[in-house]
């Protein structure tokens, strides 16, 4: 995944392979570019749809690299935001397509610079 020019593995291990995903369903280690996701256990886990829940904590650990990538410490480590940049990024992608689809839309936009006012 390339997160801001700068390319992140993304592994899923279980918690018996890597301690560290015992009290946490995932981790992104900024010193490796690697970001580490728990293998979901079918017996234990209460989640039913195994793929959203996977890709809830992917996108998570993706907004701690880009603030990380971005030069932006303190956000990094900022769980409130990162969890709320994470819930809320799909919303704001499509309301961003849907952007994009009305200027294609609007020949007298084409070449011109959109104001946004
Ligand atoms: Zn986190």
């Amino acid at each position: 995944m390339n997160i801001l020019g700068t390319e992140y593995k993304i592994k899923i291990r279980s918690d018996k392979e890597d301690s560290l995903l015992c009290n946490c369903d995932g981790y992104c280690d900024t010193t490796v570019k690697e970001i580490t996701i728990r293998e979901i256990d079918k017996e234990f886990d209460s989640v039913k749809d195994l793929k959203v829940f996977q890709d809830n904590v992917i996108r998570h650990e993706m907004i701690h690299a880009f603030f990380h990538e971005s030069g932006l410490r303190d956000y990094e480590l900022d769980e409130t935001l990162v969890e709320f940049l994470a819930i809320q990024l799909p919303k704001l992608a499509k309301i961003s397509e849907q952007i994009t689809f009305c200027n294609n839309n609007r020949p007298d936009l084409k070449g011109d610079e959109v104001n946004e006012n």
